[in-house]
């Protein structure tokens, strides 16, 4: 197994350290973290998309105007795992599976970039994506982006078996046990994170269940003022989010679980994290081949 992770849909919003918590001027950094797992027999699987190649070209017509107004993407085709993937010597239909954290926009968008990928997602998030029942589900899910849905592998929240104390999706169709799915909820209905058991022992992608790494990792947890406002806007319960985070920090004071923990957006923790995998997060260059 070897796993690569990718920022497939880097944002500038303004405000600098208000939403990064580092950046000295007026712009700040996001990451939008994805993974791409070269398993030994099981093919290409990903973790969350980011953004895809339509979203780059047409951002008005596919993304919430309010949220990438705020976030500012940088709209750079060469920046999808599509063209991530292509750099790596892989064909789109390499991906077998595409293991996702939830159905946001900024984490769905690549979906119909790989047609023959089994989607594995949260039954509870499948059902509020296809409703799109509030205000706030309509600006987050976008039906357009997920291409053709009866390949959705659906999984109840409803589940007897464990991960470091989580309850934890552990069976995964065509999956190996390597990869499973821990339901964290609050973020979104159906929001989940995905465990992985690669080379360098277990790391857990927690997706949006939390925002910046201060919020998991310190004992006085924090948030910089401008990504936790961000938060709270997209949050679908956000009591159920901050006391999923309280579990998280539990989990990484325990002396015998050793292992990683990063999320989406943090732009620290994806470089530290693809540092440590031995993926340095280089700046795309440009390739001849279209996609
Ligand atoms: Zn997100």
């Amino acid at each position: 197994m070897r796993i690569h992770h990718l920022d497939c849909g880097p944002a500038r919003p303004l405000g600098g350290a208000l939403m990064d918590g580092i950046s000295p001027g007026a712009i700040g950094r996001l990451s939008c973290h994805c993974l791409a797992i070269e398993t030994d027999r099981h093919g290409l699987v990903l973790v969350d998309t980011g953004l895809g190649l339509r979203d780059m070209a047409r951002p008005w017509l596919r993304l919430p105007a309010v949220n990438a107004a705020l976030l500012r993407f940088r709209l750079d085709p060469d920046r999808t795992m599509l063209r991530h993937l292509r750099r790596l010597g892989h064909s789109p239909h390499d991906v077998r599976h595409i293991v996702m954290t939830h159905l946001d926009f900024d984490h769905a968008g690549g979906l119909i970039d790989f047609p023959n990928a089994a989607v594995h997602v949260m039954a509870p998030e499948a059902k509020a994506a296809r409703a799109r029942r509030s205000w706030l589900d309509r600006i987050r899910y976008r039906p357009a982006q997920w291409g053709d849905t009866a390949r959705w592998r659906l999984y109840s929240d409803r589940t007897t078996e464990r991960w470091f104390g989580f309850d934890a999706v552990a069976e995964l169709e065509g999956l190996p046990p390597e990869i499973l799915m821990v339901p964290l909820p609050g973020h979104s209905a159906g929001h989940a994170g995905v465990a992985i058991e690669g080379p360098r022992g277990w790391m857990l992608h927690a997706g949006d269940a939390y925002f910046s790494r201060r919020e998991v990792h310190e004992r006085l947890p924090g948030c910089p003022a401008g990504t936790a406002a961000y938060e709270r806007f997209m949050a679908w319960d956000s009591r159920l989010a901050r006391a999923n985070q309280a579990r998280l920090r539990g989990l990484l004071v325990e002396p015998d679980a050793s292992l990683a923990v990063f999320c989406t957006h943090d732009p620290v923790e994806y470089v530290a994290m693809a540092v440590w995998q031995g993926n340095a997060p280089a700046e795309p260059r440009r390739v001849a081949s279209a996609a």
